[in-house]
């Protein structure tokens, strides 16, 4: 039996690359990637990833979990899947990444960035997706799963990338579900992985922060249970869990992405400021020559505060509150 996080953990191909049953059958693609179909036909192509950040454990190992009751069969499965664990040379050294962030190269923005390893891994990420979902017919999804390293006020929240269509109902009616604190939706292209598949194949996807991590082995999957459950029942065509919190999903969208331009940027925040903390108007944020933030709206909340990028990147974004009809 194939264990992929074993395998690409290892850094040696399988001794079989491919393989199938009376279910299904499988392919292994190269490292970290798996392609699982059904025999008897499907409607829906799920991309499902984790690893773009190689020290993010809790989702891979629970996507591993996944892969393995697919692949011997005590849980069935009705979508064709792409397994894709991200930074497999990350993985193996616990670091988020070895030379430069995975997650701000995609859209071909890795070609902007001095060649590495993860250059080439985005490059060879997107080649990937597209060969998947090129000719597909069937409804396509992306779900592309991360931890955050700093605290959050809301601790599971989704990400969706900006698009000109609208979002699909089924992967909203998915974070339903899955018991996400809140949807932040972002108001222009990135270089996320997530932003790819909508962007260049048309998917319904989202990048998914589901909480804190720890180091291989030391995580606590329980506190995962929601997303878990829900990925469950998308890969085996099941109906979707109940939602457990009692509150309902929050919304918000991105306000402003806070960029460095300057090594004389100044942030105005703690260190461990936590995400989503609210700020009222009127507070100054940040100050670089010839350019200052202070909260423009009644409420602001900050999301992934970070002075320490290189310049010319993203340290912090300001989200507002908007309601769920935004979303449709
Ligand atoms: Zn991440």
């Amino acid at each position: 039996m194939m264990d992929l996080l074993a395998q690409t953990l290892a850094g040696t191909p399988p001794a079989q690359a491919s393989g199938e049953n009376a279910m299904l059958r499988w392919q292994w693609l190269g490292e970290g990637l798996l392609e699982i179909c059904p025999q008897h036909g499907y409607q829906q192509a799920v991309v499902i990833s984790a690893g773009i950040h190689g020290n993010e454990t809790a989702p891979i190992e629970l996507l591993n979990q996944l892969v393995a009751q697919i692949l011997a069969g005590t849980r069935p499965l009705a979508v064709r899947l792409l397994i894709i664990l991200g930074n497999p040379p990350a993985m193996r050294a616990d670091k988020r990444y070895l030379t430069s962030d995975m997650n701000r190269m995609f859209g071909g923005r890795h070609s902007q960035f001095s060649p590495s390893g993860e250059t080439a891994r985005a490059q060879q990420l997107e080649q990937v997706v597209s060969a998947f979902f090129t000719g597909e017919r069937a409804a396509r999804f992306h779900y592309d799963l991360h931890t955050a390293i700093r605290s959050s006020h809301l601790s599971r929240f989704a990400l969706l990338p900006f698009q000109p269509r609208i979002y699909s109902a089924e992967m909203l009616a998915l974070l339903d579900a899955a018991g996400l604190d809140a949807i932040v939706i972002h108001q222009a292209p990135g270089g996320t992985f997530s932003h790819f598949s909508s962007e260049y194949q048309q998917a319904a996807s989202c990048t998914l922060e589901l909480g804190k991590a720890r180091s291989f082995g030391h995580n606590d999957l329980q506190q995962f249970s929601g997303i878990n459950r829900a990925l469950q029942a998308l890969v085996s065509g099941e109906p979707l869990p109940e939602r457990e919190p009692q509150l309902p999903i929050r919304l918000f969208r991105v306000e402003k992405s806070l960029i460095k331009r300057s090594e004389a940027f100044k942030l105005f925040l703690s260190d461990d400021t936590a995400n989503f903390t609210p700020f009222p108007q009127g507070t100054l944020l940040c100050e670089q020559p010839d350019e200052s933030y202070q909260v423009q709206h009644t409420s602001e909340w900050i999301l992934f505060p970070n002075p320490h990028v290189a310049v010319g990147l993203r340290a912090g974004m300001m989200l507002t509150e908007v309601p769920r009809s935004t979303l449709f």
